[in-house]
């Protein structure tokens, strides 16, 4: 009995010492004790480990956006393709119908989901018609999931958002179908292969938080052209990443 209760005593230290985070490294790198307030955003998904994320999010009892490419829950493209002889278009509505159940979690567990666009392009370089078309076809494909109204969007690359001087006509095919869109002011660069060792990518965030103060961060579940594969790093790191991000930031939801 007394082995048993030293056995579970010295398992729960174990497993508190791992995973203890010393807060104060974070906030000598912010130079401040404060908790900026800070947004968490998921692009590019869903993914197979999606599902690895919204564990962590709801361990750590945080609501999140995910911006989402619609082709990839738009099932019936994939089952016409399959009952037309394609046998990859088979496997992708396979993949689609478990993404679409991912997708269906996220909204569940209280998160926001927005378009990331139908497909992961340039939506600056679409003639008129096209762009239109293809936030259109999003929108469609994403209605019952979305969770605020107006629906939010998020512009792959930020493309005809940072260059929307040059490019109105984008923000403007946006608006003209409800959509508000939301940038990032924080990015993880979780998507860059040589960030992705060690510690890089808890660093960057963590001198984000400091520098900018508040706002929404870019994180990546998915991968845009992979169907099924998500950001395996990201994934296999985040349970890590937020409780240091909690040393210098109090999660908030998004205000639309
Ligand atoms: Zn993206």
């Amino acid at each position: 009995m007394f082995l048993k209760i030293f056995i579970i005593f010295y398992l729960f230290l174990i497993t508190s010492v791992t995973f203890a985070i010393d807060c104060q490294t974070y906030q000598r790198q912010c130079a401040s004790s404060e908790k900026y307030p800070i947004h968490l955003s998921f692009d590019d998904g869903p993914a197979d480990v999606t599902a690895t994320i919204l564990d962590v999010l709801k361990k750590e009892k945080i609501k999140a956006t995910f911006f989402v490419i619609a082709n990839k829950v738009d099932c019936p493209v994939y089952k016409n393709a399959c009952d037309a002889g394609d046998p990859n278009a088979c496997y992708d509505l396979k993949i689609c119908r478990e993404n679409r159940k991912i997708l269906q979690r996220v909204k569940n567990e209280g998160h926001m989901i927005g378009s990331h666009g139908y497909q992961h392009i340039h939506h600056s370089k679409l003639p008129p018609k096209k762009l239109r078309r293809e936030i259109q076809r999003s929108k469609q494909v994403l209605k019952n999931y979305f969770s605020t109204q107006p629906p939010l969007f998020r512009l792959p690359y930020g493309d005809g958002w940072f260059n929307r001087q040059q490019y109105p006509d984008v923000l403007k095919a946006l608006s003209e179908q409800g959509f508000q869109h939301i940038a990032w002011e924080m990015s993880a660069y979780d998507w860059r292969r040589s960030d992705q060792q060690g510690d890089k990518i808890l660093n960057t965030v963590i001198n984000e938080i400091c520098t900018k103060k508040r706002g929404t961060i870019l994180f990546h579940d998915g991968v845009h052209n992979q169907i099924k594969v998500g950001r395996l790093f990201t994934a296999a790191n985040i349970g890590r990443w937020i409780p240091a991000m909690k040393c210098v930031a109090k999660f908030v939801p998004f205000q639309p």
